[in-house]
């Protein structure tokens, strides 16, 4: 039976252990909400001053050039493109998830309907509902015959992807499940059938690794403020690679994303490579935060973060299913390793009520329904020792009912 001791030996053999002190987190809490946002690392705040200060404050509008603002999009792009597979040139970050994903999905459209006349998105009903929501907002409005299928399980994909399937758009490790797709597998699933496959990798980048070319994706977005630590609203990613960047075509046409901006021509030419995948003007000074989060990122590897991240989720689902066994406690995340992204979730039929409580204690994870309590695990600053001690909170408010179960519905977010 593992120990609190076990688990502090286990830290001090940690490799991963010293980068804890490159983030600033308040003393008393046991953060496992990095999937949602990640912590700040402590060098955002030096960074932050600088281009207020300095960049914007004293340089003004030169630092367009001299500070290499113009370029910040691909510069941050090539530096993460190597934590997901990507190259040099194939990845910019810029604008959310949410505007991406339309890009990545109209874009993959235009490639389909062009050359074969398929119309269909095949989704599932369990992603993250923006990117149901942003599919919906493009077959609306880019009025041309596209439909969305929603699947109810991995398993229905074979038989959905058809004749008529333009484009296959699913998120890697599902938000609420943890359930990781195999990608490789999956991707040539969609391409035996013709179609198409973006992947949203919100709760991947940074969490698993994940090899976009090796695996034979064709588009993918992602967020730098989960396990990337780019800070609140943080800029997101697109990834267009090489072999698809020709063909890559985008209705938000804006300036950015021009070949010759100053031109100021009165139409759009879009210029060639990943340049293309821009939009308009960049928010700057949360642009910039980004880089610190990859700065602590390539001080180690993804193979590592993800032999820890492993080692984590397993301790966490030992303890709790050891520690809190008799309690209504179901696990929801797959026990198989490939399946699993960085995080574990469990049920509870006052999953609410104990996360609130969980909360006030200082063990910060969230919620979401149904019944869904959910804990991520970010390596690069959880401790084993945090999850023992998560674990024994957890237990105790459990065995002492120590929760209301009329908690008011916004203590957790
Ligand atoms: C977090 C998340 C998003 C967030 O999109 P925003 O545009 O940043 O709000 C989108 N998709 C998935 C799958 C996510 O997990």
């Amino acid at each position: 039976m593992t120990t609190r001791t076990h688990c502090l030996e286990r830290d001090a053999q940690d490799a991963l252990a010293p980068l804890r002190d490159q983030f600033d987190l308040p003393a008393g809490v046991i953060y496992l909400d990095g999937n949602s946002l990640g912590a700040r690392p402590k060098t955002a705040l030096v960074r932050a001053q600088h281009v207020i200060a300095q960049e914007w404050g004293y340089d003004l509008i030169r630092s367009w050039n001299s500070a290499g603002w113009f370029d910040l999009p691909k510069r941050l792009g090539d530096r993460l493109a190597p934590l997901i597979g990507g190259l040099d040139g194939e990845v910019v970050v810029t604008d959310t998830t949410s505007v991406n994903l339309f890009k990545a999905l109209a874009a993959a459209l235009h490639m389909q309907s062009v050359e074969t006349g398929r119309r269909v998105i095949v989704t599932e009903r369990a992603n993250f509902p923006t990117d149901i929501y942003m599919a919906e907002g493009l077959t609306k409005w880019l009025d041309r015959g596209y439909s969305i299928k929603l699947i109810d399980s991995p398993d229905e994909l074979p038989a959905v992807i058809g004749a008529d399937t333009a484009v296959v758009m699913l998120t890697h490790v599902n938000y609420r499940t943890g359930y990781q797709y195999d990608m490789q597998a999956t991707s040539a699933l969609a391409h035996a059938a013709g179609a198409l496959i973006v992947w949203d990798l919100a709760h991947s980048a940074g969490a698993v690794p994940v090899d976009l070319n090796a695996d034979g994706a064709d588009l993918a977005v992602g967020c730098t403020y989960k396990y990337l630590n780019g800070g609140p609203g943080a800029p997101a990613f697109i990834w267009v690679p090489k072999k698809h960047q020709a063909a890559f075509q985008q209705p938000l046409s804006g300036w950015w994303g021009h070949a010759a901006p100053f031109a100021m021509a009165p139409h759009y030419t879009p210029t060639d490579g990943i340049g293309r995948a821009l939009c308009g003007t960049q928010p700057i000074v949360s642009l910039a935060m980004v880089e610190c989060g990859l700065d602590v990122h390539h001080q180690t590897s993804m193979a590592a973060i993800r032999a820890k991240s492993l080692a984590l989720t397993d301790l966490f689902i030992e303890l709790v299913e050891a520690r809190c066994a008799s309690h209504p406690l179901a696990l929801v995340t797959p026990r198989e390793h490939a399946r699993r992204g960085s995080q574990v979730s469990f049920t509870h039929p006052h999953g609410y009520a104990v996360m609130a409580a969980l909360i006030a204690r200082g063990v910060i994870g969230d919620y979401r329904e149904p019944a869904i309590m959910r804990f991520g695990f970010t390596p690069l600053y959880t401790s084993y020792a945090d999850v023992w001690d998560a674990v024994e909170i957890l237990r105790d408010i459990l065995d002492r009912q120590d929760y209301n179960v009329d908690a008011k519905r916004d203590a957790v977010t």
